[in-house]
């Protein structure tokens, strides 16, 4: 039982250490994963994680492997535990031998699920969300479909990465098929932004973190600009996206520029997933886009890690076990030696804890904006008659349907549910309650007929047709619609989606003063970050209109100095107040009674405990330094049964 092979006190502080210098020089020569030739076999005592996945068994146990089972680091074999046969993977050698030592029954596949540097990334996950490193290595793989590891397998175990890279034909007027004239010059643009030049220097021979504020046309420009710097340097890349559907159009901009060494990671049904996973740890791609399980692609001589909208609520991981792309890209970075780039209209509030560079146009890109007061029912004479004009616009309203009951017809007295007293909003023809969602009707009679404070998407669709003899578009009906060059779009959050740049004539920012009331302590970047998608939609020289009674709130001189740092400073200071400070680490912790008391007693910046019928559950914030110790506490309090459940980094 080793926890000495455990790697409890090394890379767990994610987000305040200072970086190492810059590193320069080759590549480190790694064996890629999934090989199943080349993987040197291991005989005697073996750490082995079991596929256990519970805190209170997370640790390593030692079985005695007999050369002839064929396994090493990464294989996933069968094992004796507590008298049943078990899966499990082989961590490597271990000095750590018990007195009696169970043998690896057998080896269960012929691929190597990770390789060391690969496990040195699950090992500070599962430490830094004090997860179970099962649950850790379950998560970095897709499910397996047995079938697909003896298909179609003729790749020798040299056609890997490296010999791949000589042949490599990237932007860089090397031999090989022309690139699209589109995206010929885009390496030059990169090099035109503040910190450009630094940016593609490090991804040539170097690592770093660099925070990227693209210029709202040049979005999928810099992505490609990139990766081109990545594999012109014989190095591979991966590049995340929040969603997989609709394809981000920096995806699809990236698969055009580099073609058939491009793997979409997105998406696809179990058995593609394996297939495209067995493929990408074969060596056949170079690049490797997807969603958050593309951070443990199985690439080899990573580059560059770039995380596309890193604000994105969609990079957190939703499941245990829990994690956040941001963290675990920077982390993977860290370790092969690569460039981690967070690229971001307005990077996030975490994105300015660590040490990086700051990357971002020389001038102006975006288009002004302009405050306006809101009129009656949030229609500013300014923004009608903009809208009246354009040819393109999107208006962002945040708020569904077409308003809120007020009071009862029948009975006069103020709607509210029946059954939780929540506020009841028309939507679709409908009244239904936001909180419970029961149909809405009257608390006092029963009735279902309401005078209406409207206001809301659906609302603003039907005003806006008064308005503009344009098609107008409402996203809650249709099928996903997107911005037109030639239509009004209305929609909130669920449109706004990177569909390129569309060069609307104008973007109204509607119900500005609402989002920032919203609950929560993440609330009001969450509506920065919206705006800034928004407003990245209206071409250079159009118009964004924000409608809001605060024109000098922070958050709306972000958008009108398409600049975030003065609000970054004063949401910083709001979450430090809160007891919840910006790069600290936060968990939301759950057990018996004896819980809040443990808890009490160890290093933490905040603890609050709420308990009901016997369970508590505590929401804590420590700093980085003392996620160590931390994680060794619950592990012991697992085993005790006095926690029953963690859950890091929840959405705040
Ligand atoms: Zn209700
Ligand atoms: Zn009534």
């Amino acid at each position: 039982m080793s926890s000495a092979a455990r790697s409890t006190d090394a890379g767990t502080t994610p987000s305040v250490e200072p970086e190492t210098p810059v590193s320069r020089g080759v590549p480190r020569t790694r064996r890629p994963i999934g090989d199943d030739v080349s993987g040197r076999p291991l005989s005697g005592p073996v750490s082995v994680c079991v596929d256990r996945p519970i805190l209170s068994l997370d640790r390593p146990f030692t079985y005695q492997l007999a050369e002839d089972v064929g396994a090493g680091v990464g294989s996933l074999v069968q094992v004796p535990f507590h008298g049943r046969r078990v899966r499990g993977w082989v961590l490597g050698p271990t000095d750590d031998v018990p007195a009696r030592m169970s043998a690896v029954t057998k080896s269960l596949s012929p691929v190597r699920y990770f390789d060391e540097p690969m496990l040195e990334l699950l090992r500070w996950m599962s430490d830094r969300y004090v997860a179970p490193l099962a649950a850790v290595i379950a998560r970095s793989v897709p499910p397996r479909v047995a079938s697909e590891e003896w298909a179609g397998r003729p790749a020798p175990p040299d056609a890997g990465p490296r010999r791949r890279a000589a042949t490599h034909r990237g932007l860089h007027g090397r031999a090989g098929p022309p690139s699209p004239a589109s995206l010929r010059s885009e390496p030059a643009r990169l090099s035109t932004y503040r910190n450009g030049e630094a940016l593609l220097d490090a991804i040539d021979r170097g690592d770093g973190t660099f925070v990227v504020r693209p210029a709202p046309a040049d979005e999928s420009a810099i992505a490609v600009a990139c990766v081109d710097a990545a594999l012109a340097g014989d190095r591979t890349a991966i590049v995340l996206v929040p969603e997989a559907d609709p394809l981000p159009a920096t995806a699809a901009a990236i698969r055009e520029a580099f073609g058939q060494d491009v793997a979409l990671f997105l998406g696809g049904d179990k058995r593609a997933r394996y297939r495209m996973w067995l493929d990408i740890a074969a060596g056949r791609y170079r690049v490797v886009v997807g969603t958050r399980p593309a951070v443990f692609a199985p690439l080899s001589f990573v580059g560059l890690v770039y995380v596309h909208r890193e604000g994105h609520a969609l990079h957190r991981e939703e499941r245990s076990p829990y994690y956040h792309v941001r963290d675990v890209a920077r982390e993977r970075a860290r370790i092969e030696g690569a460039v981690c780039v967070l690229a971001g209209f307005c990077p996030s509030l975490e994105s300015t804890t660590f040490p990086r560079v700051d990357v971002e146009p020389s001038g102006r890109s975006w288009a002004p904006v302009e405050v306006v007061k809101p009129g009656p029912e949030g229609r500013s004479p300014r923004l009608v008659r903009a809208l009246a004009q354009a040819r393109g616009a999107f208006l962002y309203e945040p708020l569904p349907g077409y308003g809120l009951a007020r009071v009862c017809r029948s009975c006069g007295e103020a709607a509210a549910c029946p059954s939780c007293r929540g506020a009841i909003r028309i939507q679709a023809g409908e009244a239904r309650c936001t909180v419970c969602e029961a149909p809405g009707r009257c608390a006092s009679c029963g009735a279902s007929d309401f005078g209406v404070a409207r206001g809301g998407a659906e609302r603003v669709h039907e005003w806006a047709q008064g308005v503009t003899r344009r098609r107008v578009v409402h996203a809650g009906t249709g099928a996903a619609p997107g911005p037109e060059a030639e239509a009004i779009l209305v929609g909130g959050q669920e449109v706004l989606k990177d569909v390129g740049s569309p060069a609307l004539d104008l973007v109204g920012i509607l119900s500005a003063d609402a989002s920032l009331r919203r609950p929560g302590l993440s609330s009001r970047e969450r509506a920065v970050n919206a705006w800034f998608e928004a407003a990245a939609w209206a071409r250079r020289d159009g118009r964004v209109i924000v409608q809001t009674t605060s024109s000098n709130d922070p958050a709306v001189q972000a958008l009108v100095m398409a600049r975030p740092d003065r609000f970054h400073m004063s949401e910083a200071m709001r979450r430090a107040e809160a007891g919840f400070p910006a790069g600290a680490a936060v968990f939301r912790v759950a057990g018996t009674e004896e819980l809040e008391p443990e808890l009490e007693a160890m290093p933490h910046r905040t603890l609050l405990g709420t308990a009901a019928g016997g369970a508590t559950v505590c929401l804590l914030a420590l700093d980085p330094s003392d996620l160590p110790a931390f994680g060794r506490a619950v592990r012991g309090l697992a085993e005790r049964g006095v926690v029953t459940r963690v859950e890091a980094e929840p959405h705040l």
